[in-house]
């Protein structure tokens, strides 16, 4: 193997959203922003409206775009940052919902595009994006008038079931949407996993679609396998990589790996990291360089052609510990270097 290679398993992620859609009775929809979560929008959207997603969700007007040729016509494909300055052509071009957050994105809408469809995004605390409860006050009736596609709003805290912010933003958003016709969603992974209470008509998962946390029952989907250049044996006293950060305290045998931080492989996660031969933990030693990682493989029986940085054995939240981060961090860093594979079609 010559090149670090990062498969995608299609078979678990439409497993994942199907498991998903099996947890509420509503629609699900599936959150495919930052190229599907950097495993490759153009192979993951199909996957999904295989399994069965109508309606996808993307961050960015352009991502829009480029998903509407990936899906062509039919799925509806909606906009979180709404309608930004520049985005007509575009929304109009793509048959683009994009998900108003404010009044001047409403009027900027329905000036530049009257009687395209759109959707509404309420704040209901996070502060974050979406209409204040005043302004959608002062709209509402305007904004209801043209059906709007979805009314959503979105949970700070889900990961966390028991936060009572959890409880708090369900009611506001329901003091601020009860008795309107259009369809409501303020779920994503998190809110799928809590009580029917969090669902109404339209969820929204992203991350467990990939195998993320919170979905701790989530099929494993992406697998990255890094070829071993060299291996060489370490005397004790002899340091391994940049700034001599990790001394050997007994015969080590070091193989060096080809990825890096220029990979996305987090240089966080240096010393609690591990790569994985198969089910066996092998540590990081020392720091992450750009393109190299020196490990430990002297529990091995032999030097292993590659290790895996993700494998079923190895998910994304281990790997995201180790660096201090999220799975979500882990996934849409992953590098541009990697030969892409894609199974299960
Ligand atoms: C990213 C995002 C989602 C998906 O969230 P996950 O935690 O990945 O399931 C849903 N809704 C909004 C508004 C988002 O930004």
């Amino acid at each position: 193997m010559a090149q670090a290679q990062l498969t995608i398993d299609l078979d678990a992620l439409r497993a994942n959203w199907r498991a998903l859609d099996a947890k509420t009775r509503c629609e699900t929809a599936a959150v495919v922003k930052a190229d599907g979560y950097g495993l490759g929008a153009h192979r993951v959207a199909p996957a999904l409206a295989e399994a069965g997603a109508r309606r996808f969700f993307v961050a960015l007007a352009e991502e829009g775009v480029t998903l509407r040729r990936i899906l062509g016509p039919g799925p509806e494909i909606s906009v979180f940052s709404g309608h930004m300055a520049g985005d007509a052509a575009a929304i109009s071009e793509a048959q683009l919902v994009p998900m108003i957050n404010d009044i001047d994105q409403m009027l900027r809408h329905v000036e530049a595009l009257p009687g395209h469809p759109f959707g509404i995004q309420l704040d209901s605390g996070m502060n974050r994006l979406g209409m204040e409860p005043a302004e959608w006050a002062a709209l509402r009736d305007v904004a209801l008038s043209q059906n709007p596609r979805l009314v959503m709003s979105h949970l700070a805290c889900a990961d966390e079931p028991g936060h009572p912010m959890n409880a708090q933003q369900r009611d506001t958003f329901r003091e601020m949407t009860d008795g309107i016709d259009a369809p409501r969603s303020l779920s994503a992974t998190g809110g799928v996993l809590m009580d029917e209470s969090f669902h109404f008509d339209v969820t929204r998962p992203g991350i467990g679609l990939y195998g993320g946390r919170p979905f701790t029952e989530a099929r494993h989907v992406a697998t990255l396998e890094i070829p071993v250049i060299q291996s060489r044996e370490v005397l004790p006293g002899e340091t391994v990589g940049y700034g001599n950060t990790w001394t050997a305290e007994r015969p080590t045998r070091v193989a060096t790996i080809s990825g890096g931080y220029a990979d996305g492989i987090l240089r966080a996660q240096g010393p609690a990291g591990y790569l994985m031969a198969g089910e066996t933990r092998c540590k990081i030693l020392g720091r992450v360089s750009m393109d190299l990682i020196g490990v430990d493989v002297s529990h091995l029986e032999t030097v292993p052609d590659a290790l895996s940085l993700l494998n079923a054995h190895q998910g994304v939240d281990t790997v995201a510990d180790a660096a201090g981060t999220i799975g979500y961090e882990v996934l849409t860093s992953l590098g541009s270097r990697y030969a892409r594979r894609y199974t299960g079609q």
